[in-house]
């Protein structure tokens, strides 16, 4: 199994290291040729999204990853990833790869809040840990979005068909739970 893992800024190399203790091969996607080779899924992972956004338009990959995804492409997105999937922004008209019918609101847990640990049930994967940091969340989900995850009143993940999106950082937690690692390899195969 080969996963890409979008690398252009953030934390990658964490999942990285969650997908290849898991068995699968992982491939760093830096630049528009990277994303000619067969995947088998993509792992959009947190940093800024305003960046990472960017970087794909000045790079050119911006629309072959949107037309993947949207052909059904198993994508992982977390924090900054999950801002990229959104259909729409909370009060902020800007829409980066809005294959996922979700409104995300950014920095949505303020300064003093900013970043936090907890755990909560995660879909049928019971209790896994959670990291926050400066972390949107999903402030609506539109037709066909399964909400996965809810904290403190908030939905923190959701699935629509193959893409996966989290608020929170799995990436981070490896060595408590390798659950959502292990979720999304099942959803590639
Ligand atoms: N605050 C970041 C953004 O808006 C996301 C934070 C993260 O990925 N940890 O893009």
């Amino acid at each position: 199994m080969r996963i890409g893992v979008l690398a252009l800024q953030g934390a990658f190399i964490e999942h990285i290291h969650a997908l290849t203790q898991l068995g699968a091969e992982c491939v760093e996607l830096r630049q528009l040729a990277d994303l000619e080779q067969p995947l088998d899924g993509v792992v959009l992972p947190g940093g800024e999204s305003t960046v990472q956004g960017k970087l794909l338009h000045e790079l050119g990959m911006f629309t072959p990853l949107q037309e993947k995804i949207k052909q059904g492409l198993p994508v992982l997105a977390t924090c900054a990833g999950m801002i990229l999937l959104a259909e729409h922004l909370a009060a902020d008209s800007t829409r980066h790869l809005a294959t996922m019918p979700i409104t995300v609101k950014r920095n949505a847990y303020g300064r003093q809040l900013g970043s936090f640990v907890t755990e909560a049930e995660l879909g049928s994967l019971g209790r896994v840990p959670m990291t926050f940091i400066r972390a949107p969340y999903i402030e609506s989900v539109g037709e066909g979005v399964e909400t996965l995850a809810v904290v403190d009143g908030h939905i923190v993940a959701a699935q629509y068909g193959r893409q996966l999106a989290l608020a929170f950082h799995p990436e981070l937690d490896i060595d408590k739970s390798t659950a959502v690692h292990e979720y999304f390899l099942r959803l590639c195969r």
